[in-house]
Parts: C-alpha cells; sequence; structure tokens
C-alpha cells in the first residue's frame, strides 16, 4: 500500500477523498465500527457544531442542505456518511480495527502498523488523523468509582440514556456542558451543575436556513461559497483579536458582559458566572439558552468545588451532599496527549512518545524529524479557537500531497522533515505563542502540564495555508 490512515473522522476521511484522487492505494484503519469520529461519539442532546456549518465542512463538498447555520450532531455525521458513499471510500475502510503500534523499517522505508486482534497492515507512508478531541477526559474525583448510579461522559452518551424525572448532576462548564445543559434540565427532577471555572460566553447567532436560501444554494452553489467566504473572514477579523491584538479581547468581555446582564436577573449568579480572566485565554461559548437554563427552578449552579462522590450523592466542598441519580462528566478530553495509548517507533527504534515528553512538536503540525513517512492531521498546534479546523485540516493535506508527490518525483522512498527546519518553526511559534491570550494566565485545555501550548495555531489560518501552497522541499530530506 501507499499509505495507512489511521481514523475515520473528517481528518482520515479528507486524506483519504484526496488520495483517491491522487490515484494511490491506500486502507482507512478506524477502531469504532462507523465513520464519523467526533460526530459519531459526541451524542448528547444538544450536540452541534459552534462554527457556521457553510465553513465547517470540505471545502470540496459544500452541502447546500444544512438545516441550520450551527448545524446539529446527526447532520454533521450524515455528511460524513455521504462523503464516504460519494467518494466511493467503502472498499478501503477497515471498520473495528484498532492500531496499537506502527513500527518505521529502515531497510526498506515501509511502516508496519499493527491492529488489535489482526493480520498487521504494510505501508510505506502513514497518516494518523487521531482526532485531537478524541480521548475523553475523566476527572480523579473521590469516590467515583463507587458511586451506584450511572455515570457516563459527554462523548460517550448511551444511546438509551433518559433522564426524565432524574436528579442529574453536570460536572464540568464547557463547550459540551453549555450544549447539553438546557435539553438536560428541562427533562430532569433536579440538575446540578457543577462548575470550576466559568467560560465566556457570546450569543449564537444561530437560525435554520430558509427553503429559499437552500434552494439558491443548490440552483446557484456560488452563493453558497460567497456565505462560506464571508464567514471565513468574519470569523478571521475576530480571531485576531486572540492572536494578534488584545483590544478585541476586550470588546468580547463587554458583549458576553451584555449578555449574562439580558439573560440572568439574579446578581449572585450573575457574579458566579462572570469570568475573571481576558475572554479568549479559555475556549469562548456560543450559547442562547445555557444562561436561561441556569435560571430555571430545578437548576442549581454549584462553585464549591467537589469533595468526593458518595455512592448516592456528590458531596461539594461546601459540606452539602446532593443526591443524584446520574453524573454526566462533560469535563472535555485529552487534548495534548495526542498518541496515547498508541505506539510510534521511528527510525532507530524511538518512540514518538518519548520524543515528546520534552514538547509536542510537529513541522508546519505535521511532520516530526525521525519519523519518516509520516503525517499527523491536526497535530501539535493546528487547533483553532475561533474557526473551523477543517480549514487547517485541508491545508495539512496538501501537504502530505506535496512530501508524497516530491518524493515520488525524485523516486525516494522516504521522506523526513529536517531536524532544523523543524527547531526552527517551533521556536518561531513558541514565541508567538508565549504572546497571546492563551499565556494570559488562566488554565485551560490548550496548555499541557508545564503550561506550554501544544494544541493551538497562533496565527490567522491563511497564513498557514499560505505556507502550505508551495511545498517547501528544502526543509525535507528524501532518500
Ligand atoms: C463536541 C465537539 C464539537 C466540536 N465542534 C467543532 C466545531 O464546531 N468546529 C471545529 O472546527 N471543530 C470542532 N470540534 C473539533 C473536532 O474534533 C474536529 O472539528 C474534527 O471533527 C476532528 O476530526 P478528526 O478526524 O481529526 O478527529 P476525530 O473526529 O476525533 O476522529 C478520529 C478517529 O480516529 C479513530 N481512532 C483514534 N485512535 C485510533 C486507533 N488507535 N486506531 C484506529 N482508529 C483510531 C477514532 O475512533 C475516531 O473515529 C468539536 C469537537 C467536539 C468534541
Amino acid at each position: 500500500l501507499d499509505v495507512a490512515i489511521v481514523g475515520a473522522g473528517f481528518s482520515g476521511l479528507g486524506m483519504a477523498i484526496r488520495l483517491a484522487r491522487e490515484g494511490r492505494s491506500f486502507v482507512i484503519l478506524e477502531k469504532a465500527q462507523a465513520v464519523g469520529g467526533t460526530w459519531r461519539d459526541n451524542r448528547y442532546p444538544g450536540a452541534a457544531c459552534d462554527v457556521p456549518s457553510p465553513l465547517y465542512s470540505f471545502s470540496f463538498e459544500p452541502n447546500p442542505g444544512w438545516s441550520r447555520m450551527f448545524s446539529p450532531q446527526a447532520e454533521i455525521l450524515e455528511y460524513l456518511e455521504r462523503c464516504v458513499e460519494k467518494y466511493g471510500l467503502a472498499p478501503h475502510l477497515r471498520l473495528g480495527t484498532e492500531v496499537t503500534r506502527a513500527v518505521f523499517s529502515s531497510s526498506d522505508a515501509t511502516w508496519r502498523v499493527e491492529v488489535a486482534g489482526g493480520e498487521p497492515v504494510v505501508a510505506r507512508h502513514l497518516v494518523l488523523g487521531l482526532g485531537p478531541l478524541s480521548r475523553p477526559l475523566v476527572p480523579e474525583i473521590a469516590g467515583l468509582a463507587r458511586f451506584k448510579g450511572r455515570v457516563f461522559h459527554s462523548a460517550r452518551w448511551p444511546g438509551s440514556a433518559s433522564l426524565a424525572g432524574e436528579r442529574v448532576a453536570v460536572i464540568g462548564t464547557g463547550a459540551s456542558a453549555a450544549q447539553l445543559v438546557p435539553p438536560v434540565a428541562e427533562v430532569a427532577a433536579r440538575l446540578h451543575l457543577f462548575q470550576r471555572t466559568p467560560s465566556w460566553i457570546l450569543p449564537k447567532n444561530d437560525r435554520p436556513m430558509t427553503a429559499r436560501e437552500k434552494a439558491l444554494f443548490r440552483r446557484y452553489p456560488l452563493t453558497q461559497r460567497a456565505l462560506r467566504a464571508f464567514t471565513y473572514w468574519t470569523l478571521e477579523a475576530l480571531g485576531t483579536g486572540f492572536t494578534v491584538h488584545p483590544v478585541l479581547a476586550r470588546w468580547v468581555e463587554r458583549v458576553c458582559r451584555k449578555h449574562i446582564a439580558a439573560q440572568i436577573s439574579d446578581e449572585k449568579l450573575r457574579d458566579a458566572v462572570t469570568p475573571r480572566y481576558r475572554a479568549g485565554c479559555k475556549r469562548v461559548l456560543l450559547s442562547n439558552d445555557f444562561y436561561p437554563a441556569l435560571a430555571r427552578e430545578n437548576v442549581e449552579l454549584v462553585t464549591a468545588g467537589i469533595r468526593e462522590i458518595t455512592e448516592d450523592a456528590v458531596v461539594g466542598l461546601d459540606g452539602i451532599a446532593r443526591p443524584v441519580d446520574t453524573i454526566i462528566l462533560a469535563t472535555g478530553f485529552r487534548a495534548t496527549d495526542l498518541l496515547t495509548p498508541l505506539e510510534i517507533l521511528g527510525r532507530s527504534g524511538v518512540d514518538l512518545n518519548d520524543r515528546w515528553r520534552q514538547g509536542i512538536e510537529a513541522y508546519l503540525g505535521t511532520t516530526v524529524s525521525g519519523f519518516p513517512n509520516l503525517y499527523l492531521l491536526l497535530g501539535p498546534n493546528t487547533i483553532l479557537a475561533h474557526s473551523s479546523v477543517v480549514f487547517m485540516l485541508e491545508a495539512q493535506i496538501d501537504h502530505v500531497v506535496g512530501c508524497l508527490r516530491e518524493a515520488q518525483r525524485r523516486r525516494a522512498s522516504s521522506v523526513e522533515v529536517d531536524e532544523v527546519a523543524l527547531r526552527r518553526w517551533n521556536e518561531k511559534l513558541h514565541r508567538r505563542l508565549s504572546r497571546a491570550v492563551w499565556a494570559s494566565g488562566c488554565s485551560s485545555w490548550y496548555l499541557d502540564e508545564n503550561g506550554r501550548n501544544p494544541t493551538l495555531w497562533p496565527g490567522p489560518t491563511f497564513e498557514f495555508w499560505l505556507r502550505t501552497r508551495r511545498f517547501p522541499s528544502e526543509s525535507y530530506r528524501f532518500s
């Protein structure tokens, strides 16, 4: 095989579509029994994208049928499934195939990809589309294991979970909680929301797409492209506040404060949901129904912290035991832990996990020296706080194809980024990151345990795109 792809989310499928067009042989190894990644896993009520759908989709596959500006999970999943069908990816898919280890063989420049309970796959190139937000973070809370009721992470929502009439604890107030709390609060008898740090929340400019708009998009696809471009540049302009100028962050704070004032009348609750850090330091959320949900009679916002969990209750640091039937962990993902438990052994048997212990890094977020013919999609410093990661992903896919084509042109069997090019890239990146709002003193999932930011891209996204326009062959070694 030319290429083995791991993961069948936006990344893996996007890569596969491109390789099919390039006429390459490839396989997609996916550990789950279905495609979709994030959008297969996050089925909680209210799950939707928080980047407008015209932009949160592949540039080459616009969908005139989006039902809303911010489409719900089921529609995004359907969109990805349609891509599999339209681009004939099914014969390349191996579902239920978990990759456990991949070893590079220097003698024949191939990757031997080991899978749980099956024959290894051998391919010249290996592309990892493991998903930056695919490994749920389960917090270590004293007593969690002895709770007798139901406990689940928001990304592992049980199909049968009816919470009607139940007493529910939701732990966490990040992006998933902001989406799931309103619908759960509507059916639960009681909802206790445990907040460690509040998020800045902007109004969500969501609305149904009208029948006229959909017809227009179908008839004149250029109109949907125009909406995509408008969305892109609007978000890009807003994003500069986080990356270039903090003045915009202050403006965001003002809008958020007004949003709180308009939706919550209780002074104490207003105060409890108002963050004390600069907007943008943690992810800014979008919601129109989160604050009204907190103001409901059956909802309690607990800011005291959690002391322990008993067999039937969550006990706060305020000493109050709140009896619950179900605990929902809306505690996010291990975003800075990109590979675990996967083992990737490069040239000379070096483990990528070990290599990254000093700091996660990849050239253009994609390639790592010492690991020839290996590519990471949505790898280090490619996630965005303000726009669609699919844009970044497509630029990365172009770069991977650049590597493959250049290797072929030179009749090289291996392509590896130069150590010095990678160092330079990373030093510049982290200089910029140290001045950005994410380094302004809050703790967030963007940062690792040393306070380093291995997740976000620190500039305008078109800058990343521009850097992948031309293949930088001077930064690579071919052999
Ligand atoms: C609730 C939620 C909402 C989001 N909303 C947005 C949004 O609005 N805009 C935005 O830009 N981003 C959003 N994101 C980020 C989102 O993760 C990305 O946009 C995108 O879906 C990532 O695609 P991916 O293919 O890289 O990863 P994923 O979709 O996570 O897919 C990774 C795939 O790899 C598989 N896999 C992992 N390890 C292995 C292994 N060892 N062997 C085989 N298969 C493996 C997984 O099973 C999974 O199917 C959101 C994330 C979440 C969780």
